[in-house]
């Protein structure tokens, strides 16, 4: 298909590969890569309005469909990754680009001796997608310490939301597929190298320990329900270790999809709902898939 799309000082791409965790899927139709914040704006007013429009983080939650994603993609690069350490009247903050990688801003609020952030070092996403999925781990998540985030609707209006307005939920919140993030401001506390650095490594070694995180994944496949953890109801499923294609559930950690070299987004999407499936006949709750399907 041909769109009449509008001049951009960034980059368009055709039949862009999108390099995702699941390193599976087909390319981005047209990938967009916005020069800086006004390029994204000018793109969004400008865009012709039938236009599917799509935004990837790091893909470290997706899987991209076997067809690949239709209308444009906008990734953010890197003038969207900047980083700072703000001490302004209410206390100390980390203001974060919504490309910046979690992992990055944790170190970063380290190096500053600043602690609330640890958790993100673990977390291979990016500050946008960490603020679009209320990224969490070990009792914490981003809508514990955002204060507010900029975003651009899709019509490219700026937006100041604060951290009230997003009513976050567990994974989630209402706002999410409303805007573009484009940037976070974060309260931390103040601590010492040391203690941060500590509870980091604290952090890594029970990931390490739990998880499968040096394989092809997408992190957590579907939302924990209230009943129990999802792992341990797709484990009581008799799910642990199932292969479709070359998708398996994790042996080290049931609730994570892994491609075993050569699964197709199919192998994936099938293999995820047939656990769904499993776990409905074996104890009546109905998971809901915390990865998103890109197509
Ligand atoms: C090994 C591994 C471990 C993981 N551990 C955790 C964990 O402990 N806790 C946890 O919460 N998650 C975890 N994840 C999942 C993932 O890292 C998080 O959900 C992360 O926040 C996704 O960020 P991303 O940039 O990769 O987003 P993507 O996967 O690229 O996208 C996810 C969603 O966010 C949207 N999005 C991305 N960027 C923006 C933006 N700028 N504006 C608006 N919407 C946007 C996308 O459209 C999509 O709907 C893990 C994943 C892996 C592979």
């Amino acid at each position: 298909m041909t769109y009449d799309l509008p001049k951009i000082r960034g980059t368009y791409r055709k039949n862009a590969e999108l390099k995702t965790w699941f390193d599976v899927g087909g390319p981005a139709e047209i990938m967009f890569r916005p020069a800086d914040v006004n390029d994204l704006q000018d793109f969004l007013k400008n865009r012709p309005r039938d236009i599917s429009l799509n935004i990837i983080g790091a893909g470290s939650n997706v899987i991209i469909s076997d067809e690949g994603v239709k209308g444009v993609t906008v990734r953010l690069p890197g003038t969207f990754a900047k980083i700072s350490h703000d001490i302004l009247p209410g206390g100390e903050f980390i203001r974060a680009g919504a490309a910046a990688l979690c992992g990055n801003v944790a170190l970063y609020s380290r190096n500053s001796a600043l602690a609330g952030l640890e958790f993100f070092s673990g977390v291979p996403g990016s500050v946008g997608g960490a603020i679009a999925m209320n990224a969490g781990c070990y009792g914490s998540d981003i809508s514990q310490n955002l204060i507010s985030a900029t975003a651009l609707d899709f019509e490219g209006n700026f937006h100041e939301i604060k951290n009230s307005e997003f009513h976050f939920f567990y994974r989630g919140s209402e706002l999410a597929k409303k805007f573009i993030f484009v940037e976070g401001l974060f309260k931390l506390t103040k601590s010492t190298v040391e203690e941060v650095t500590k509870k980091i490594s604290e952090l890594s070694q029970q990931r390490e320990n739990a998880q499968p995180i040096r394989t092809k994944t997408g992190g957590s496949t579907f939302k924990n329900p209230p009943e129990k953890r999802a792992w341990e109801l797709i484990d009581e499923a008799g799910c642990r270790g199932k292969i479709i294609g070359d998708a398996q559930i994790s042996e080290k950690h049931c609730n994570f999809m892994i491609n075993r070299g050569k699964a197709r987004a199919r192998d994936l999407i099938d293999l995820g709902n047939e656990v769904k499936k499993l776990v409905k006949e074996k104890s009546g709750v109905d998971l809901e898939w915390e990865i998103k399907i890109l197509k």
